[in-house]
């Protein structure tokens, strides 16, 4: 399928050539997840994603988001237009990468060293990335499975994460935990495959989703270095890492499941033009069909454009103190976009299975993998619940109608 994602790139601000060998590279890579995931062995595909440029152009476009973030949302639209589970794991390499690439740190010395430091190891050794926020399924929502504490030369980890997508194919583990007694912290942890207090283990859901390689992480007395924390609560900068990750990981998010409503839409359409009524008409010429496209389009459209302002946004947060308000406005635009994006994709895909029919489920159609893995949209990063609670609240504690907010 071509590339309907262009709208976000500058494409006078890239040279010809580079554009050229970035479609190649994505052409393949589309190509190898393909033929991977009828093999039922992502291994190869894998091996093709390392070989390219692709899972580096964090270092490519580095403090460029308005080109790292096309690049990656094209990306990601193409691989979630065959796999939204493989697409899903490697987006979690690409919004942390990116958010690294990016985030505007030079006012904290310290911060921007070690964020220098880590997207030059990601580069110049070809890293893949995997990330944990520690959160467990416990009876109270929000829980922590991890914590760190400090010692004489460094912190040792201990505890479960419940989520790690990538977990079997990374080579660095970032993760989000608790200094104990302290406040948040992020860890750096390199060669995850081989660590031995690193305990990979069982899918998280032992069946849907399982290209996503989302599994659980156990920390055995897991002795870190200090220069191992990347970022912690007591640098003001440093806490604003988190939800500029998040603004960062909403929007990718929105632009994999995208890609898989793209795909839907297309198979309709080849369903539709290749098929004739009982009359010998092409259904794709019955008015009422003409009509259910056009709707699935327009509400696909119209998701888009949230994500392409989220992304307008987002360029905009250069200097941090300083652009502190463009960057609470990414986050609720971030919001916005994986909350539209994910609802209409699941809409727009269950509407294209009712198109096609049963034969969706029949043969190699595309539809039937985005039938079982566009549901795990709504269900992260944030759920539906919070952001609509968190948008309510911008709108009822405002004493005036709060345009700006809205526009
Ligand atoms: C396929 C997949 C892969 C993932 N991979 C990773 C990964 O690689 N790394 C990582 O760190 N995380 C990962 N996550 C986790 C993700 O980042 C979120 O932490 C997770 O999806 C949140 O969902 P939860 O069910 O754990 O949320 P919970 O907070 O446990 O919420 C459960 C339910 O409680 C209700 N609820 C929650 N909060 C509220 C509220 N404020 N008000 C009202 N109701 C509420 C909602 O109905 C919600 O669905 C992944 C998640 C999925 C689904």
């Amino acid at each position: 399928m071509s590339s309907v994602l262009t709208d976000l790139r500058d494409r006078t601000a890239r040279p010809a050539l580079l554009q050229e060998r970035f479609e190649n590279d994505l052409t393949a890579l589309a190509a190898a997840l393909e033929s991977a995931l009828a093999a039922k062995d992502l291994s190869t595909f894998y091996r093709t994603f390392r070989a390219t440029r692709l899972p580096f152009i964090c270092g490519e476009y580095r403090d460029n988001a308005r080109l790292l973030l096309p690049a990656c949302f094209d990306i990601l639209h193409r691989l979630g237009g065959i796999s939204p589970a493989a697409a899903l794991a490697v987006e979690n390499h690409y919004y942390v990468t990116s958010a690294v690439a990016t985030f505007p740190a030079a006012t904290d010395p310290p911060l921007e060293a070690s964020r220098q430091r880590l997207l030059h190891a990601v580069v110049s050794q070809r890293l893949l990335v995997a990330n944990t926020n520690s959160k467990v399924h416990a009876a109270k929502l929000g829980e922590l499975g991890t914590v760190a504490r400090p010692e004489a030369n460094g912190f040792r980890i201990n505890g479960t994460a419940a989520y790690t997508s990538l977990a079997t194919q990374a080579d660095l583990l970032v993760l989000l935990t608790e200094i104990e007694g302290e406040g948040f912290a992020v860890f750096v942890i390199p060669e995850l495959q081989s660590n031995p207090a690193v305990e990979i283990g069982p899918y998280l859901f032992p069946s849907a989703m399982i290209d996503s390689d989302t599994r659980c992480i156990t920390f055995h007395d897991l002795l870190l270095p200090s220069e191992a924390l990347a970022a912690d609560s007591r640098s003001a900068i440093a806490r604003q890492l988190i939800p500029f990750e998040m603004a960062w990981h909403q929007l990718l998010i929105a632009a994999l499941y995208l890609g898989a409503a793209a795909r839907a839409i297309d198979e309709a359409r080849l369903f539709l033009r290749g098929t004739t009524g009982r009359d010998g008409r092409p259904l794709a010429e019955l008015d009422g069909m003409i009509v259910d496209i056009g709707r699935l389009a327009l509400a696909y459209r119209s998701a888009r454009g949230a994500a392409e302002k989220c992304g307008e946004a987002l360029f905009l947060v250069r200097e941090l103190p300083r652009d502190m308000a463009q960057l609470e406005r990414a986050v609720n635009l971030a919001s916005a976009a994986k909350y539209h994006g994910t609802q209409t994709a699941e809409a727009i895909v269950t509407a294209a299975r009712r198109t096609v029919g049963a034969r969706a489920f029949a043969g190699s159609c595309a539809l039937e993998r985005l039938s079982q893995e566009v549901m795990f949209g709504a269900l992260g990063p944030e759920v539906g619940a919070v952001i609509e609670r968190r948008y309510g609240r911008q709108i009822l504690e405002s004493a005036s109608y709060p345009h700006e907010f809205l526009s």
